[in-house]
């Protein structure tokens, strides 16, 4: 039933578009090496490889808008060596692009029928019209949307659908997506693949680019994966489990045992009992020894983050008690937390986590910048570098110059840094929201591994992340919230990815009680 032909001869599969041996450099960076791709009408192929790869480079060299130094590219009977953008939409490619390209001050109507009122040449506007071309965009994909709403108000999820919406607008035979999920909740995302297979339905091939496993293998019927510019293997997902395709992804293999604590304390060093804050979570109890890992889990809005935050002292909590090493304490403030020996690594490690400008090493210390501070209030530079500089060897932080900015750091790289930043203050608790959001295969497994051997030397643990296999690979216990509450708690050990999914979204009563 796939659709395209899996016979040896490819020249007898009518590809939707073939692009063979395409190579191009940037100054100094051979961004694409030697890249075959191929797919077929209808297919739903999956274009993987690690940041910097050269996922976004091979999309605009397939949608006109670099040319390749070298190779070619194939559609419709026809052989380019490159495209410029009106070649590449004439033959059916679109493309969604991260930031999807609408216009935040036009509303729906306008995003979606300018274009074609625009290449119409016409000069005046007929608003009639324009609604007209507007519904019929919006309904190929049951897309129900105020037509006259502002696209700067829209969620990310109708954004995209806009985008989606205005790319079927012309004859699309291809639609290429690049990292479409990364923003997106979980339910947007199935509704998104809803979409992807009704295109199928319809002919229309689609070409997703991802580096989140769990996704990929959900909807691709065919993977093509990329590394430092070159094409590594196309196959089909039977083809593939997680190890390989990580190995084909980052050219390491992980050790993919899970986390059995070395070293437990059966001393509880943080104690909750029913903790609540008014709106957001209720009655949470929950015990927490040195050497383990806890994992706390749950959708968007179960309350998991709120948690975090509470036990950060960020969001004080209104009823029950935070006891530390047996006594009780008040997390009044972001700064009684980290005088109790409590770290926090933000969710969004950007926006929260790291002064991007400055440089790695003054990010590091930051948070313990007072013991670099002597009495008489001289700060002891040499000593603040050598401390810096002893975290970017023990967390392998990829960098020539701790003096840089945090800002040349990939992804992964910048994660670390918020560990090290943390890991510098001695905490005896530390508490990571979403570790490895939006973080390569390869770093992940780092930062994996760096929670485990912390772990091993007496660090208490809590990973808070909605990434099941996250919390089932590294803790010795997860906990799972739905609408507030804490509704199970699980042994990772005898638990799987879909029994523990099926707990996070059962439906369950709202946090009052009366929904
Ligand atoms: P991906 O989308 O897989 O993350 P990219 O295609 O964006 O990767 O980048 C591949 C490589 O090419 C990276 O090293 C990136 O820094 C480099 N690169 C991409 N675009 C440019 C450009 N316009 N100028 C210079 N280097 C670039
Ligand atoms: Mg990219």
């Amino acid at each position: 039933h796939s659709p395209f032909t899996r016979g040896k001869d490819s020249s007898m599969v009518d590809n939707v578009i073939a692009v063979r041996d395409i190579r191009k450099a940037f100054a100094g960076v051979q961004a694409l090496d030697g890249i075959t791709l191929e797919i077929a009408p209808g297919e739903i192929h999956c274009l993987a490889g690690e940041n910097g790869s050269g996922k976004s480079t091979l999309i605009k060299v397939i949608s006109g808008v670099h040319s390749p130094d070298s190779g070619t590219i194939e559609m419709n009977g026809k052989t380019f060596s490159h495209l410029n953008p009106s070649e590449a939409i004439a033959n059916g490619v679109q493309v969604i692009y991260q930031d999807f390209s609408v216009f935040p001050n036009l509303s729906v109507m306008e995003n979606l029928a300018l274009n074609a009122e625009v290449a119409a040449g016409r000069t005046f506007i007929n608003w009639r019209r324009m609604r007209a071309t507007a519904k019929a965009a919006i309904a190929k994909i049951d897309f129900d949307i105020d037509l006259d709403a502002k696209v700067g108000t829209l969620s990310v999820a109708q954004k995209q659908l806009v985008a989606i919406s205005r790319a079927l607008m012309s004859d699309a035979r291809l639609i290429i997506m690049d990292e479409p999920t990364t923003a997106l909740t979980k339910r947007e995302v199935d509704a998104l693949f809803k979409i992807i297979l009704d295109l199928k339905a319809r002919g229309i091939a689609t070409l997703f680019v991802s580096h989140k496993l769990e996704e990929v293998f959900e909807i691709s019927e065919r993977f093509t994966i990329i590394r430092n510019g070159e094409s590594v293997i196309t196959c089909l997902p039977e083809d593939l489990d997680h190890k390989k395709f990580s190995y084909y992804m980052t050219g390491r293999e992980f050790d993919d045992a899970r986390f059995t604590p070395e070293l437990v304390v059966q001393e509880p060093v943080l104690e909750v009992s029913n903790l609540g804050v008014d709106g957001a979570f209720a009655d949470v109890n929950l015990t927490l020894c040195p050497g383990e890992i806890l994992g706390i889990t749950g959708l968007l809005g179960s309350g998991r983050t709120e948690l975090a935050l509470s036990l950060f002292g960020a969001l004080p909590a209104d009823t029950g008690q935070i006891r530390l090493d047996g006594k009780p304490v008040t997390l009044a403030s972001i700064r009684s937390a980290i005088a109790h020996g409590i770290g926090y690594v933000p969710e969004d490690r950007l926006t929260e986590g790291l002064f991007l400008e400055r440089s790695i090493g003054s990010n590091i210390i930051i948070s313990e910048i007072d013991t670099f501070v002597s009495k008489v209030g001289v700060f002891d530079k040499a000593k603040a570098d050598a401390a810096a500089a002893d975290w970017v060897k023990e967390l392998r932080i990829a960098t020539p110059n701790p003096e840089n900015a945090v800002s040349t750091l990939s992804g992964g790289n910048q994660q670390r840094i918020v560990l090290a930043k943390w890991l510098a203050t001695k905490p005896k608790v530390l508490i990571l929201n979403g570790p490895t959001v939006g973080v390569d295969i390869g770093s992940k497994h780092d930062i994996h591994r760096i929670l485990r051997e912390l772990a091993a030397e007496g660090l208490a643990v809590i990973i808070i992340s909605d990434d099941i296999p996250e919390v089932i690979q590294n803790c010795n216990r997860v906990m799972v919230m739905n609408a507030g509450r804490i509704v199970a708690e699980v042994d990772p050990a005898v638990t799987t990815d879909s029994e523990l999914a099926q707990l996070m979204s059962k439906d369950s009563a709202s946090l009052n009680g009366k929904g």
